[in-house]
């Protein structure tokens, strides 16, 4: 193919801060998880031990990094998922479970915002997830900490206060489907690129969010992202 021109400018890349590094992460595609908390999958209504994991995707445009969270108008009840966050440092397909962390940069912690009524609508009309999951400014995350800094975490806390309240609390050490084994299995459907990112499910207390409120997110290795849901 010979050089053209772009008719428009490309859209601008998604970055994400890394801790004690100048440059910044670029991102590529976002991941997530479901279900992967047995407290979690049993509060939807699952049994979560004849489960396989199971993923659907958000665009990186949809990843808020420092700023508020605006409530979608098209949702009258949008809930919080905290969720462990691991980005993907080299490229990889087919990649056994016991070589899976030499391709993990780093971790950050991150919010799995969901239109709790329309992913319902979705899931009852058997129609993709997308509406409930992946609308605008879905995916809040936190700086990038790298697992040359912190290693790789298999347990630590994972909460998130709503107002100062903790609504949701597990333990990493309670993942069903452990990060060597999730970086595999989405290994096994897409040649993972440097910059993707795999949001790993959310423990048990998920609920919803109104404007006004103000959403702490803490995981143990990672530190705090904080932020507001505006109108
Ligand atoms: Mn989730």
């Amino acid at each position: 193919m010979t050089a053209a021109s772009l008719l428009f400018p490309p859209s601008l890349q998604t970055v994400l801060p890394v801790r004690g590094c100048k440059e910044v992460m670029p991102v590529h595609r976002i991941y997530c998880i479901g279900r992967n908390y047995e407290a979690h999958a049993v509060e939807m209504g699952h049994d979560p031990s004849k489960e396989p994991p199971f993923f659907f995707q958000k665009n990186p445009d949809s990843l808020v990094v420092g700023g508020d969270f605006p409530y979608p108008p098209q949702s009258q009840d949008v809930h919080h998922e905290v969720e462990m966050v691991v980005a993907i440092g080299k490229s990889g397909s087919n990649i056994p479970v016991d070589k899976a962390l030499d391709y993990v940069l780093g971790y950050a912690v991150g919010l799995d915002m969901t239109c709790r009524d329309l992913q319902t609508e979705a899931k009852k009309l058997g129609r993709p997830w997308e509406p409930g999951k992946s609308f605008e400014y879905s995916a809040p995350c936190s700086e990038l900490v790298l697992a040359a800094d912190i290693g790789h975490p298999s347990e630590g806390e994972i909460h998130l206060k709503v107002n100062g309240e903790i609504r949701q609390k597990g333990d990493l050490n309670q993942l069903i489907w452990k990060v060597p084994e999730l970086v595999s299995v989405m290994s096994n459907f897409y040649h993972l690129q440097p910059g993707d990112l795999i949001f790993t499910g959310t423990p048990a207390g998920i609920g919803p969010v109104h404007k006004g409120d103000s959403l702490e997110c803490f995981l143990k290795p990672v530190g705090s992202l904080t932020l507001k849901v505006v109108g």
